[in-house]
């Protein structure tokens, strides 16, 4: 099923029989950054080559009528933790998992509304919706503020590589920006966690590979070699992914040893295929494993307090990494040079910005 012929509900991909629309950036966050009713442009229409504009609160996708209910808690529960960092308040542990739960079902929702508006040439045939994408894969968050008036953006996803792999985009919302990221394994080997030596797209991303069991001893610092401005709040958690190959008795990828104590000092308890938290501090990395522990935030001031456009700027970089994080066997590699080449070009974009203003 396309998504341009086809209403499907971008929770579960059926058709919908109801008429029900989900606002993919929710209603609540649109009036608290203004006018929900506002013109903002959207990329634009491969058809005609013009770009598109749209106001905020039309920016809804189909949906099923009992789809959009579930999710009515998590956008509460969302809400509740974006207002407390807006007032500069520290989270628990078990909000974070929240906000990136949030975070999750807006990347993808954007991304597949993206498709379904822009007519774009690829035609996608999406293999997930946000119901299969939600704590599925390894991810991180990261929590900036600023002296900002109202407004809300949408950064990252414009981009080549966004439109085929929606791993990383940022969200402003008034004076917060949240930097979010999520793809295979991708802070599993620095959670130390167990992890495939090497994952591989095959055919254009139709399908990936995992080969090798990598699993060291020790957690990494840093985590990942990828480069952020300095947040207040810098957060992994590795997602483990079911299995059944025998060989995994733990029944998860790598996890050869159903007792094993690294594993369970680095997971939330009754939860092994939900790691713990692993906050990336200054010189160090702090392991949460209580869901009702509160996440200090980190100073950030003086020379750290790095501009809005150097952080969007950002965002693409970690696009660039993530795509690079996994490899390719099969198809085209221009059009994947063509696709790094962009999203590149929206980081200098940005970073111009920078030194104009
Ligand atoms: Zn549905």
């Amino acid at each position: 099923m396309s998504l341009h012929d086809n209403r499907i509900c971008i929770f579960c991909g059926n058709k919908p029989n109801e008429t029900t629309r989900e606002h993919v950036v929710p209603y609540w966050a649109l009036e608290y950054t203004g006018d929900p009713r506002r013109v903002v442009t959207f990329g634009h229409n491969y058809k005609t080559g013009k770009s598109i504009s749209y106001s905020w609160s039309s920016f809804v996708a189909p949906a099923c009528d009992t789809c959009n209910g579930r999710y009515s808690k998590l956008e509460e529960d969302a809400k509740d933790a974006v207002l407390l960092l807006s007032a500069r308040k520290p989270l628990l542990v078990s909000q974070y998992i929240t906000l990136m739960d949030w975070l999750d079902k807006v990347r993808v929702g954007s991304w597949l509304l993206r498709h379904m508006i822009e007519k774009h040439p690829a035609s996608l045939k999406p293999n997930f919706y946000i119901d299969s994408r939600i704590a599925q894969k390894d991810r991180m968050v990261a929590v900036y503020f600023f002296d900002k008036g109202r407004g809300i953006n949408l950064l990252g996803t414009d981009s080549m590589i966004f439109g085929d792999m929606p791993s990383c985009f940022g969200m402003r919302i008034n004076d917060i920006l949240l930097l979010n990221a999520s793809t295979d394994f991708f802070c599993s080997a620095g959670c130390g966690l167990p992890h495939p030596t090497s994952i591989t797209f095959l055919n254009d991303m139709a399908r990936i590979r995992l080969d090798g069991i990598g699993y060291s001893k020790d957690v990494s610092n840093p985590i990942t070699p990828i480069r952020l401005c300095k947040p207040a709040a810098w957060l992994y958690q590795p997602i483990r992914l079911p299995s059944e190959d025998k060989a995994f008795s733990g029944g998860y990828y790598g996890h050869t040893n159903l007792h094993d104590s690294r594993i369970t000092s680095r997971t939330f308890s009754h939860d092994e295929r939900q790691a713990a938290l692993f906050q990336q501090k200054p010189g160090m990395v702090e392991i949460h494993r209580n869901k009702h522990h509160q996440v200090e935030f980190d100073e950030v001031k003086g020379a750290d307090i790095t501009p809005f456009f150097e952080i969007a700027a950002t965002v693409y970089d970690t696009q660039i990494y993530l795509h690079n994080f996994i490899s390719y066997d099969g198809g085209d590699a221009s059009y994947r040079s063509e696709r790094l080449e962009n999203t590149n070009h929206f980081a200098t974009l940005y970073r111009a910005q920078r030194v104009s203003k």
